[in-house]
């Protein structure tokens, strides 16, 4: 006998699915397989970054392209009802991430937005953070002071 309701059926499975799917454990899992150490929300910092790399003063923000209005189909899509109510919530969001990103490279932090639909392609997504990572070091060796 199934004990669930049909639309509590319907919640379970929606939950699993959102939760596997969830764009930053993509993210962490392809750090860790490129052998970065990070660490995860970190507060004292502007925005409480989801990522930082161990050691180095880079910052990961993973945002969902609907919630941070990114310029792609999934940003776009605005919903029918409460329409003024969802635009206000989603351009406050866009004004607070553009703050934090902005104080946080004042703080001297390289801060990387990775945008939920960038992590469907889990082949461009390694591509995006093995290029960064590398001209992160790049960057790094030529500030360093010569001896
Ligand atoms: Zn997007």
């Amino acid at each position: 006998v199934d004990v669930l309701t049909e639309s509590q059926r319907h919640r379970c499975m929606a939950a699993i699915r959102s939760r596997d799917t969830k764009p930053e454990i993509r993210v962490r899992s392809l750090l860790r397989t490129l052998g970065y150490r990070y660490r995860l929300h970190v507060s004292g910092l502007p925005g409480k970054p989801d990522i930082i790399l161990c050691g180095q003063q880079f910052a990961l923000f993973v945002h969902g392209c609907f919630w941070h209005s990114h310029r792609c189909p999934y940003g776009r899509v605005s919903p029918t009802t409460n329409a003024a109510f969802w635009q206000k919530k989603r351009r406050d969001t866009v004004k607070r991430d553009r703050r934090n990103l902005y104080a946080l490279r004042r703080q001297g932090w390289t801060a990387i937005v990775i945008w939920e639909c960038w992590t469907r392609s889990p082949d461009k997504l390694s591509k995006y953070l093995i290029s960064l990572l590398k001209g992160l070091r790049q960057n790094r060796e030529y500030q360093a002071p010569s001896a």
